[in-house]
């Protein structure tokens, strides 16, 4: 089939519920992608901040394969090796003392609201705790990440959303201390905000929330879905601030591919909060997932893939701070790593689609901002190949 067919069946046949580029991607290898039609994309959005590794790991690919051979899945009534081997490495990568797996980013937000939740239940006796979350924020699409989604658009045809939801501004202590009441049980954020626009937290901001918790007996959830998995140049975001969370999620990176979330707890927590009968998942942690998770996190530490990134994202900073300083309408550039944006005055949708047909994947947040979220195995030249792709379609525009 040509392009045009998928695209028409696609159209036909799929809920309508994204308006895609006109792209049919059939293989990846290394940092580039290619479509039906045999052309070469550089890829500097890796999935929308999953493919860290980039395409066509041979060890990650012999890992799956192996297990697919072995066992798939076995349901959460019995034990399975590969997810105790990928549990110990989740837990030592992030200083956490307990993992539940999930299928996807927003089960994990689903998982930690309850286990919040269920924490200030066993220790007040009784329900009714409310949750404050940040305005911009995004958290996913099922009904109770929704609700602490912070973007009334996303909200308002779902209504009404679980109650007990306030929003405070994002690296605003006042605003978050303004919202504060006797049955807070948790505050919940994005280390750094993506969807909202690539807001990295200011440390006065985490330091001031992590206090206002510790004063409070409140609970800190850290949304690492995007920014975690050695995409800021630490495993986790909140590991540069010296910050550490009671809660935390993962999902995006951790899999590589393979569907794959997390939320993870503190001892403490966990000892208070969910118990058998309280949350459970037919597939998640299975074996299969289990495989990619134990090897994706065995990668990134062999081959230091967070020193990588530090070591690399200050030169894709300095190419992208030249094009902001070339073109009057681009106006900012932010980022922590290699979860960059760029503040653009003229639309960035279009940005994205003419970049396309240069050969180069970039993808957009907010409504003004070109988002950088490469494979974190990318090298200088891969930076210098997207910052002259970038060029030549910004001076078209
Ligand atoms: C992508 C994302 C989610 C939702 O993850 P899904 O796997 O799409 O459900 C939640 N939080 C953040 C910060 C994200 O970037």
């Amino acid at each position: 089939m040509n392009k045009e067919a998928y695209m028409k069946e696609a159209e036909a046949e799929l809920l309508h519920t994204y308006n895609r580029y006109p792209v049919v991607f059939e293989r990846g290898e290394g940092v580039y992608l290619y479509d039906t039609e045999g052309k070469k994309y550089l890829d500097f959005a890796a999935g929308i901040a999953v493919q860290a590794l980039g395409y066509g790991n041979q060890e990650y690919a012999q890992a799956l394969k192996g297990q697919v051979d072995l066992l798939m899945h076995t349901s959460n009534l019995f034990y399975n090796p590969p997810i105790i081997r990928a549990a110990k490495r989740v837990l030592a990568a992030s200083g956490m003392d307990r993992v539940f797996f999930t299928n996807s980013g927003t089960e994990a937000i689903e998982g930690a609201i309850k286990a919040a939740k269920k924490y200030a239940y066993t220790r007040d006796g009784h329900a009714g705790h409310e949750i404050v979350a940040m305005r911009q924020s995004f958290h996913g699409r099922s009904m109770g990440a929704l609700a602490v989604t912070g973007n009334a658009h996303y909200q308002e045809p779902f209504g009404p959303m679980m109650p007990g939801v306030r929003f405070a501004t994002f690296n605003d202590l006042d605003s978050v201390k303004a919202l504060i009441r006797e049955n807070t049980c948790a505050i919940l954020l994005e280390t750094v905000q993506g969807e909202g626009g690539i807001y990295p937290a200011t440390q006065e901001f985490l330091s001031g929330v992590r206090a206002l918790c510790d004063e409070n007996d409140i609970l800190l959830i850290l949304d690492e879905i995007q920014c975690g998995m050695g995409r800021t140049g630490q495993m986790f975001a909140w590991q540069h601030y010296g910050v550490k969370p009671d809660i935390m999620t993962c999902a995006k990176a951790l899999g590589c591919g393979v569907p794959v979330g997390a939320f993870l707890l503190t001892e403490r927590v966990a000892e208070r909060s969910l118990a058998p009968g309280d949350h459970g998942s037919t597939y998640g942690g299975n074996p299969f997932v289990g495989a990619a998770v134990d090897k994706v996190l065995e990668l990134m530490e062999r081959d230091d893939i967070p020193g990588h990134v530090r070591e690399i994202a200050p030169y894709l900073e300095q190419r992208l701070d030249e094009l902001v300083a070339r073109y009057d309408f681009l106006t900012a550039r932010r980022g922590l790593g290699l979860m960059q944006g760029v503040v653009s005055e003229k639309p960035v949708g279009e940005i994205a689609a003419n970049a396309l047909r240069h050969g180069l994947v970039v993808i957009t947040a907010a409504s003004d901002v070109i988002r950088l979220v490469p494979p974190l195995v990318i090298e200088r030249a891969h930076v210098d190949e997207m910052a002259e792709k970038l060029d030549a379609v910004l001076r078209e525009l």
